[in-house]
């Protein structure tokens, strides 16, 4: 990884050197379990309470509104599973949209097989959600809406706020998915109006595998694990305790730095859309240009494969001494032949949705590395299209009409 670029943020982030450190002695002789009486075990407990009170302050939550899980599909199987057995006294009826994380629509799609009904919102072309819609799609049995806070892919942020006053008023209980939002953008649950919200430690430079759902007082749900009396009974298990120490430390120091990345990143943002629409022909910009995360970059470069393009970057060629990391949208890697269905639910045809590729940023990202990866992109697009069957130079309709012949995943099939 040292000469590497690492763009692949949303999918995972380097953990911090700090957070390392925070966690090494829970690793080590600090073994103690937070849950026996005796003083040994009573160090892990305070290690925890202290890191459920950094976690609140940066949610702006009570820290015993905090339960500790192992990340942000585990919360979002909580809360959607949770919710739906505490209250099917009620109703039956959920709500969400169509451009979810895998994490949110399987769990529901789960749910339907238990005999729920799940609407699945339309999104616009830039991935938002209409609250209007929302307000609408709400019945007498309807129990639960959970909305993304910030897409993982094309890093639109969706006007959860606004969501969140309708479902007050509708006495909704309302979810929101934050893994991509806690640790990068301000996050306050009040100003939200969710009862409900996801995280995860290891999309903001915390650990692997611990993360946690805020419960607002009072919010009615049913314990996805059950066994001890951890998490104030409310989830079962031995604290993963170096975990929860590493995610504690993340966000301090989240807390600390947020301010200063949003505008920094911000500003790299823009500089690469800037760079792209300037440099590059027939691309696509994917999702909200500016409602966005400061760190995601998504558009689509007509005529070529996503995925070849990430594997080009991703070794070192004549074109890219430093292996640069980025993700795509295009699923030939998963063996599936379907583009993201994020893609798709803006209304992308099949064959830019394969052309996607997105830029994820950290906080060690300099604008340096940022123009190396553009150009090693810009020369391995460049080859690639000039390789390609179905691209003519600013012909629109080529790629459109071109389904099959264009895409390597077809040809490999
Ligand atoms: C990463 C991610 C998840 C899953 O989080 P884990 O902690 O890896 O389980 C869920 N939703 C979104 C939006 C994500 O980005």
């Amino acid at each position: 990884m040292d000469s590497a670029i690492f763009l692949d943020n949303a999918a995972t982030s380097r953990t911090d050197p700090e957070v390392v450190s925070a966690m090494a002695p829970w690793l080590g002789d600090n073994f103690g379990s937070p849950a026996t009486l005796y003083a040994f075990g009573s160090q892990a407990k305070i290690a925890i309470e202290e890191a459920r009170q950094h976690l609140a302050d940066l949610i702006g939550a009570d820290p015993k509104e905090i339960f500790f899980t192992s990340g942000a599909t585990e919360s979002n199987n909580w809360a959607l599973k949770g919710v739906a057995d505490a209250l099917e006294g009620k109703g039956r009826h959920i709500i969400t949209d169509k451009a979810e994380h895998h994490s949110i629509l399987m769990p529901l799609r789960y749910l339907e097989k238990k005999g729920w009904e799940v609407t699945f919102l339309p999104v616009d072309g830039d991935g938002l959600v209409d609250p209007d819609a929302v307000r609408n799609a709400i019945r007498g049995d309807t129990v639960l809406v959970s909305i993304v806070h910030a897409n993982h892919e094309i890093g639109t942020i969706q006007p959860i706020a606004e969501i969140g006053a309708i479902t007050r008023e509708k006495g909704v209980t309302f979810h929101v998915n934050a893994a991509q939002t806690v640790g990068h953008v301000p996050v306050d649950v009040a100003a939200l109006g969710c009862d409900l919200l996801s995280l995860s430690g290891h999309k903001f430079y915390g650990p692997k595998g611990a993360g946690a759902l805020y419960a607002r007082r009072g919010v009615r749900i049913t314990p996805l694990l059950h066994g001890g009396s951890q998490e104030r009974k409310r989830r079962a298990g031995t604290h993963n305790v170096p975990g929860i120490v590493g995610l504690g430390k993340a966000a301090e120091l989240a807390r600390k730095n947020i301010d200063a990345e949003v505008e920094r990143l911000t500003g790299l943002r823009d500089y690469i859309f800037d760079s792209i629409e300037k440099n590059m022909e027939d691309i696509r910009i994917n999702g909200h240009r500016t409602r966005r995360l400061p760190n995601n970059v998504n558009f689509s470069i007509e005529g070529i494969e996503g995925e070849s393009i990430m594997l080009s970057l991703s070794y070192p060629t004549t074109e890219n001494a430093r292996p640069v990391y980025i993700s795509t949208g295009s699923a030939c890697v998963s063996g599936s032949l379907e583009p993201s269905h994020i893609l798709l639910a803006l209304g992308l045809p099949a064959e830019l949705a394969h052309g996607s590729v997105r830029i994820s940023m950290a906080k060690e990202d300099t604008r340096e590395d940022i123009d190396y990866a553009l150009s090693a992109l810009a020369a391995v697009a460049e080859r690639l299209r000039s390789m390609s069957p179905v691209y003519k130079r600013g012909n629109k309709q080529c790629a459109a009409g071109a389904q099959g012949d264009g895409c390597d995943c077809e040809a490999a099939s």
